[in-house]
């Protein structure tokens, strides 16, 4: 690769100079000097220097099958070389998307037997909210319009997915939001059940912010409620088990879609092929991305249940598609990822064995560490909640610095972890074996030391 006649310095220089990156504070970038990784095999990956990291967040929560897989690189390969690129749109299909469609049909809940590509899960997301949107148009009922999401969801950067997303920080650069997105509380019960109220009825309570919204809006006017089964970047909340059975009923009750937005959860992450499955979830549409491909191929899709599909499907042509549709190479990289979780057992082995373990383990090594309000997780996916008292849930002043020194600390001592608020969240990819939890467990003990060391002096 050209690349390897750089020198790190010189990468830098370039990329300083001209790259924008995403959610990224460019100042700080600029004077920090960017980390340029360089390659990655199984659970590491590695930088210009040298330096060996495991990767605690599997990318950005998507290389569930790990780096370096020789089957997907072929996948690839042998595609583009057959057929690179052809659209979808002209009454043409190709081979790839055509299985891959049926794939995700066979694996998903049975309401479910439609797909729709795209390529990020923000575009997904477009997709869904401009799909429920044209399902109640030919339901005759084109004021059912609003969706009701919760505060902090992440759903995507696009202007629609950004609206629809709860984080206050990006509705503020954003000017006017778009209408027809209204937000309640998330099932957070860290910081937002009530001293005395059971985790149940914690629960109720979070799923009847979805009521009142509802009945404030007028149930005529409100089209679905979105939501993460775990609302992962907003901090791998894992709602109470009386949460999604009663969204579930309130949906029900009012004639109100039901939207998963399971950009970080599908194709593994809990243990299941879908969160929805794990959680018991009944949806009408489910987003996926990610984890589709693990990461290797930019692709999405729209999972669209039969009862919104037997009335789009009959309601003539729907103006809406992207190029990259159907990517015949993206759809060739997912199908044969699927391929290696399915032959790898890798789903069964999150859900018996290396998911429990990484809760069990964690909560072993740090779970009364000073720094630690809580360690939680479902599947591979974590979160440990760092607080300055531990009795009272007080955290650090300056909101989010306390996590980003457990970050830092946690790179220099060899593992990528990901710093949201004051919440360390650990996402990794499926291959993680018991053996790689200890490592990964022993390196937040030593990360949490340093900190405590920095922080509580
Ligand atoms: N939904 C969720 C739950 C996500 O976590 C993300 C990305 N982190 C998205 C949507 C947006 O996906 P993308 O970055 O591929 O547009």
């Amino acid at each position: 690769m050209a690349y390897r006649n750089f020198s790190t310095t010189q990468l830098q220089e370039m990329d300083n100079a001209h790259h924008l990156h995403p959610f990224t504070d460019h100042a700080g970038l600029r004077g920090e000097g960017v980390r340029v990784v360089t390659g990655a095999e199984g659970a590491y990956i590695f930088d210009s220097e040298g330096k060996r990291i495991l990767d605690g967040m599997a990318g950005l929560w998507c290389v569930n099958v790990g780096y370096g897989r020789e089957e997907l690189a072929k996948a690839a390969y042998e595609q583009m070389k057959e057929l690179a690129y052809y659209n979808t749109f002209f009454k043409s299909t190709t081979a790839p998307a055509a299985m891959l469609a049926k794939r995700i049909a066979d694996l998903a809940p049975t309401n479910f037997n439609q797909v729709f590509f795209g390529a990020s899960g923000s575009e997904s997301n477009d997709t869904s909210i401009r799909t429920v949107r044209y399902y109640w148009q030919l339901q005759g009922k084109p004021e059912k319009h609003i969706i009701i999401s919760r505060d902090n969801a992440y759903h995507g950067s696009t202007i629609a997915a950004t609206s629809m997303g709860g984080m206050g920080a990006m509705h503020g650069q954003l000017g006017p939001m778009l209408p027809g997105f209204r937000h309640v509380m998330c099932p957070y019960d860290f910081e937002l059940k009530h001293k005395g109220e059971s985790l149940e009825d914690f629960g109720i309570r979070a799923a009847r912010a979805v009521e009142v919204a509802i009945l404030q809006e007028g149930a005529e006017n409100v089209a679905a409620f979105v939501g993460e089964p775990i609302q992962g970047a907003g901090g791998v909340k894992i709602p109470p088990p009386t949460y999604w059975p009663e969204i579930q009923r309130i949906c029900k009750k009012y004639d109100i879609l039901l939207m998963l937005d399971e950009v970080i959860t599908a194709f593994g992450r809990t243990g299941a092929w879908f969160a929805a499955e794990s959680m018991s979830i009944e949806a009408d549409m489910i987003t996926v991305a990610k984890a589709i491909t693990s990461g290797y191929q930019p692709l999405s899709a729209v999972l669209v249940s039969d009862r919104v599909a037997d009335v789009i499907s009959k309601g003539g042509e729907y103006y809406h598609g992207y190029t990259y549709s159907g990517h015949p190479v993206t759809c060739a990289v997912a199908l044969e990822n699927i391929d290696i979780i399915e032959r790898e057992g890798l789903i069964e082995r999150v859900r018996d064995d290396t998911g429990p373990y990484l809760l069990e383990r964690l909560q072993e090594v740090i779970g009364d560490h000073p720094l630690v309000g809580e360690v939680r997780g479902m599947g591979l996916l974590a979160a440990i909640e760092i607080v300055k008292d531990r009795e009272t849930g007080e955290r650090f002043p300056n909101e989010g610095s306390a996590a980003v020194c457990v970050r830092d600390h946690s790179i220099e001592a060899g593992m990528m972890m990901r710093a949201v608020g004051d919440t360390m969240i650990l996402s990794p990819p499926l291959i993680w074996t018991r053996e790689t939890i200890d490592e990964a467990a022993a390196i937040c003990k030593v990360a949490l030391d340093k900190a405590a060391a920095d922080l509580l002096r």
